[in-house]
């Protein structure tokens, strides 16, 4: 057992105003690991209260370049402990230990310290207007930003927010998803351990229905940046709209990897496994729908099916593991529903389709799954699972791959698997999607701007592009004319 978290308010830990607080489970042996604090809308009032004395008080008093120099440090921070931060990332979450330790969270060091770059270096113009005047614009934080994420990179994705969001000067409320609050409670210690004044990192745990919507309907916040569900980022869209908030939204996706005929199949297989097992398919970029062309089907799929089964779920912790325990156990549930739909809607199981054991009759794994013989019309073609199920679809030609990708309500991202340059780049350019991978998927890097088009959300994380969002530009005119 880890104890008891408490909430950082201020730059001091304390207890929920009520007292109350709520269980975090293990996925992987379904023990109750910890208990964090369930905050109030109290808690959130001290919470803004806080930020707001620190963004109008000592954070604004800081040059951008001091300011820069915290975010570094943080991120030496968090590489000074990264092995216990990767642990508890997949102690919570159940991803595999290999992905927390050697990519994850090492990424969200890296972002730390690529937006700590940017801090003095985010600048407004002199602008050349008709008349006699001197007209200038200076790019300003926003305010208090409130990031809220969800489960699935619990760490990584709240440092896609945090990281630009305090580089630009802006005060922070971050609230973890309710299943996987650790991370970010250790992210808050290392701030103090930063030498971050008193407000400007707050951490708020609690549910998404109390403490996420006091949040989001709060007059003193100022920028919602967002990853979870569409539903509830339509329902965040819809309540900010009372306040007028920023918003920003990183939101579901069913993103298409397409295999044409002139692919190194092998690359390709590798890849379509990659896309959908990497994080367990809990992974908003899945590749989840493999569009493969009919000439290729059957031996395509064969080598998939063959790869696939070899995968085995085993221990998070276990450094060889490459498939852990899905997140939660409603989360599991919700995956077996979509895998009775897709037998009874006459989709064609070609491997996994279970839930699975890994010898100590505990934790909620899941087989890794495909299924051939998908119509776009299926349910698994068109809602998001968020588990590892793959759904595979063929296409006739181009143009029917092109039209299949597209036919989605999310444009997350998409795969292109060919060796033909020429089409990869007209396909490219014809897909609606955020992100286009050829001959690879599931690259990252924090340099590489990421979001999504059409239901997928608006607003980029990473990259210059995301300082956009977390910024905002004054005008000022000096009459110079007598
Ligand atoms: P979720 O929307 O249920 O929860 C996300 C966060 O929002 C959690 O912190 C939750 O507590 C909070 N929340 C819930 N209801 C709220 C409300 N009414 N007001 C304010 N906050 C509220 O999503 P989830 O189940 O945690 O995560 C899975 C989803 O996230 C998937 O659909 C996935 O595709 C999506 N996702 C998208 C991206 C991306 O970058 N586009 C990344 C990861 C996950």
């Amino acid at each position: 057992m880890l104890g008891r978290k408490q909430l950082l308010i201020g730059g001091e830990w304390r207890d929920a105003s009520d007292g109350r607080v709520m269980p975090v489970v293990n996925p992987a042996t379904e023990e109750i690991i910890a208990e964090v604090a369930a905050a109030t809308p109290a808690d959130v009032d001290a919470a803004v209260a806080a930020a707001r004395k620190a963004f109008t008080g000592p954070w604004s008093q800081l040059s951008a370049r001091e300011r820069g120099r915290l975010v570094w440090n943080l991120g030496e921070k968090l590489r000074e402990n990264i092995d216990e931060i990767s642990r508890l990332e997949t102690l919570h979450n159940g991803k595999p230990i290999t992905e927390s330790r050697h990519i994850e969270i090492p990424a969200a060091a890296d972002c730390l310290q690529y937006f700590a770059g940017w801090a003095d270096k985010i600048h407004g113009d002199t602008l050349p207007v008709k008349g006699q005047a001197l007209v200038y614009t200076l790019r300003e934080p926003i305010g208090v930003v409130a990031a809220i994420v969800p489960w699935n990179f619990p760490l990584l994705l709240a440092v896609w927010k945090v990281a630009p969001a305090l580089a630009m000067g802006n005060t922070v409320i971050l609230k973890p998803a309710s299943q996987t609050p650790l991370t970010a409670l250790a992210l808050g210690q290392l701030a103090i351990d930063a030498g971050f004044p008193p407000g400007v990192l707050n951490i708020i745990t609690g549910s998404g229905g109390t403490v996420g919507q006091a949040i989001v309907e709060h007059p003193g916040i100022d920028k919602i940046a967002f990853t979870g569900d569409t539903s509830t980022g339509k329902g965040i869209m819809r309540t900010a709209a009372e306040t007028l908030k920023h918003v920003t939204l990183e939101l579901g996706g069913k993103s298409p990897n397409i295999v044409f005929p002139d692919a190194d199949l092998d690359a390709a297989v590798r890849g379509a496994t990659i896309g959908i097992f990497y994080g367990k398919g809990e992974v908003c970029a899945a590749g989840s729908r493999l569009l493969v062309d009919k000439s290729i089907k059957d031996e395509f799929l064969s080598k998939l099916a063959d790869r696939t089964k070899k995968m085995v779920a085993g221990d998070p912790l276990n450094p060889k593991t490459r498939l852990g325990a899905v997140s939660s156990k409603a989360q599991l549930e919700r995956v077996l529903s979509y895998v009775a739909t897709a037998r009874k809607e006459g989709a064609s199981l070609l491997a996994g389709g279970d839930r699975t054991d890994i010898g100590t009759g505990k934790g909620y794994f899941m087989q890794p799954t495909v299924f051939a013989d998908v119509t776009p019309a299926m349910t698994i073609a068109r809602e998001e699972i968020f588990g590892p199920v793959l759904a595979a679809i063929d296409f006739a030609d181009v143009d029917e791959a092109i039209a299949r990708a597209n036919d989605s309500i999310y444009g997350l991202a998409a795969g292109i698997w060919t060796r033909d340059v020429k089409k990869a780049h007209y396909v490219a350019s014809k897909l609606q999607a955020g992100t286009v991978w050829v001959n690879t998927y599931n690259l990252y890097d924090t340099a590489a701007p990421f979001g999504g088009y059409k239901q997928s959300g608006f607003g980029r994380e990473m990259s210059r592009y995301a300082l956009d969002y977390y910024t905002q530009v004054k005008t000022v005119w000096v009459d110079l004319s007598n």
